[in-house]
């Protein structure tokens, strides 16, 4: 295939931050010497050899941005000779990435959150301060080391109101948490400190991720006699529940994993054992296991803190998916903002292929495997499994419909499991353990345990874990209930897709058909308060912009779906509605309807959901005068 590129180059540094991802170039169809006849060329290889490096892009995507913290023109020009990619193409998988940019910027960027939890603790105060201060989203401080921009939920609600800087250099990205003050001083040294009314947090610390998990995050536990999984050690352990997998062999660890009836964690809730049977049954070879590490769900952080404390046990649960389900590799994909995490990942990988459980011949069984891991680059989207899959094949992360499933063609065109970092890692204790013991947690259809993120105005934020079955008051008490003592509002259950309960609801017991029978669902796990003091209109509205911007634009219902709803809530909010509230309720339930009728994923199936419930349960927006 012929590519035609503009003549701007890539500087030397673009050029060694790509090679490291791509190797140095090899011959003339991936950037080699073209001035060689063309003998020389088919005896070096073909452009087909190149083109099939186009997962690669992704990754030398981020090589270019994270050197010198944007994508120029050379640059991508470079990536697009080396993997034989057209540049519309390519751009258009650049531009598809919040974390990208393709103008120049400087080597440090501040993501202030701004989303609901974050709103709750003030966080609409500090984005006041910075625009007043240096400007809207995209200025630079005065010095011109850095700039700033809104961003949605970063995984960071426990810590609210919390910024991630992102520092590019050689060092690739390297993330640093911030707080309030540290977040103000960076960016603006002379502004005095914020006051955000209705918060009791003191934002003067700096947090990384270094901190202890006791003062990171709060992890509490109800009534079972081994310790919660997220203060277990975070040593790597001997990697005891392989070794018994390999002994077992992969029809009695898939009866086993069926026996616990552990279902997805990841909001679908499949039963996992009935999926790794499906690809194990599959003839068409390779087979691959993807672990969904993009938790992008506003309010979801607990799979960055299993990752954080829990990495070997994800990889070994890896591992023995793949001997159960004859999967050759497998990928865990990232989220961008989680830069700490895929550290401890890469880490522990690293020390599995030390101690022979990951790579050639697993522990002398013949066994091979081995597990890739790529970061996102802030497209939430991409949590969808099959926009999953063509995030990491280096297309953009736009979803695809089903059928067919991934178990039948996933990623690459093959048999896939795809499972959610917190499903993978109760499977090292179902094999230890026994599926039948793992089965007596939690409720019959419910089993085992679950963890909740706790965040907004709670007393204690932070991941909980309880069995299915636990009701949400007891939940909401474990994590010192509402914050200052005020009075409950609403719940947001699940998720920005989840759904708003009453302060009459909180007796619903968390399982799977519990929250089924109020018309709600468990979602990724989110239990955000909100007290007396917040105004649910901005809250609802934030949740509609966050679909809006979020929307991959693919089919109509969605994309235009998520728009119409946006406006809609801005002209109740703004009272332009006058005298046509209840046809303006109406609209908005149509909208829902056909987006949920109507749109590929789930994106836009749910993203009126949240948004709806509340307009249903509280009074919002007041009522039609008669
Ligand atoms: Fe994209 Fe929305 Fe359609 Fe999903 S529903 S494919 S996010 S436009």
């Amino acid at each position: 295939m012929d590519i035609h590129l503009s003549a701007t180059q890539a500087t030397n540094e673009e050029r060694m931050a790509i090679d490291a991802v791509l190797g140095a170039p090899s011959s003339r169809w991936d950037g080699g010497d073209r001035s060689r006849s063309a003998d020389d060329h088919l005896a070096e290889g073909t452009g087909h050899a190149a083109r099939e490096r186009r997962h690669l892009l992704l990754p030398a995507l981020h090589a270019a941005n994270d050197r010198v913290g944007w994508i120029s023109e050379g640059a991508l020009n470079y990536i697009c000779e080396r993997l034989t990619i057209p540049p519309a193409e390519a751009y258009g998988v650049a531009s598809f990435y919040h974390m990208f940019s393709l103008k120049p910027r400087p080597k440090r960027v501040v993501y202030v959150c701004d989303d609901i939890a974050c709103m709750c603790a003030g966080s609409d105060a500090i984005v006041a301060a910075l625009e007043q201060n240096i400007g809207p989203e995209g200025s630079l401080t005065k010095d011109g080391s850095t700039t700033w921009f809104r961003s949605p939920c970063l995984g960071l609600c426990d810590q609210a109101p919390a910024a991630l800087s992102a520092s590019y250099g050689e060092q690739r990205r390297d993330q640093t948490v911030l707080h309030r003050a540290t977040t103000m001083s960076i960016l603006a040294p002379r502004w005095p400190p914020v006051v955000v009314t209705g918060s009791d947090r003191v934002g003067a610390r700096l947090l990384t991720f270094d901190a202890h998990p006791a003062t990171h995050v709060p992890t509490l536990r109800l009534s079972r006699s081994q310790p919660p999984l997220l203060e277990q050690s975070e040593r790597p352990s001997d990697f005891a529940a392989l070794r018994r997998a390999l002994a077992l062999g992969p029809e009695r660890i898939v009866e086993e994993v069926k026996a616990s009836k552990l279902m997805g964690r990841g909001g679908a809730a499949f039963p996992t054992g009935r999926k790794w049977e499906a690809v194990a049954r599959e003839p068409e070879t390779p087979h691959y296991i993807v672990c969904n590490a993009d938790e992008s769900e506003p309010g979801t952080f607990k799979d960055l803190c299993l990752m954080t404390w829990r990495a070997p046990s994800l990889i070994e649960a890896m591992t023995i998916a793949a001997f159960a389900a004859g999967c050759a590799k497998g990928y865990i994909y990232i989220r961008g903002e989680y830069e700490y995490a895929r550290r401890r990942l890469d880490e522990m990988s690293y020390f599995a292929h030390e101690r022979g459980m990951l790579g050639k011949d697993i522990l002398g069984t013949g066994f091979d495997f081995d597990i890739e891991i790529r970061s996102g680059a802030g497209a939430y989207i991409c949590g969808e499994e099959t926009a999953l899959f063509n995030s990491i094949e280096g297309y953009r992360g736009e979803p695809r419909n089903k059928p067919p499933y991934p178990v039948q063609r996933g990623l690459f065109g093959k048999p896939t499991i795809v499972n959610n970092v917190e499903t993978l890692v109760n499977i090292p204790d179902i094999i230890l353990n026994g599926g039948a013991e793992y089965a007596k947690i939690g409720t019959p259809e419910s089993t085992g345990t679950k963890l909740f993120c706790l965040s907004g105005c709670v007393q204690k934020p932070g991941v909980c874990e309880v069995p299915f079955g636990t009701t949400l008051r007891a939940l909401i008490e474990l994590a010192g209930g509402v914050r200052g003592g005020r009075k409950l509002q609403a719940v947001l259950l699940g998720g920005a897709a989840g759904a708003f309960l009453t302060p009459d609801e909180i007796d619903v017991p968390l399982s799977f058909e519990g929250v089924r029978a109020i018309k709600a669902t468990l979602g990724s796990g989110v239990v955000m308060l909100f007290d007396d003091t917040i105004d649910l209109r901005k809250i609802v509205a934030r949740i509609a912009r966050f679909f809006r911007d979020e929307s991959c634009g693919q089919c109509v219902p969605c994309r235009v779906g998520t728009v119409r709803q946006e406006e809609l809530l801005e002209r109740l909010a703004s009272g332009k509605s006058n005298g046509k509230l209840n046809g303006e309720r109406a609209l908005l339930g149509e909208i829902g309807q056909a987006m949920r009728d109507a749109s590929i994923c789930g994106l836009g199936q749910t993203a009126s959901s949240a948004v709806e419930s509340a307009i249903a349960k509280f009074d919002l927006f007041g009522t039609e005068p008669r």
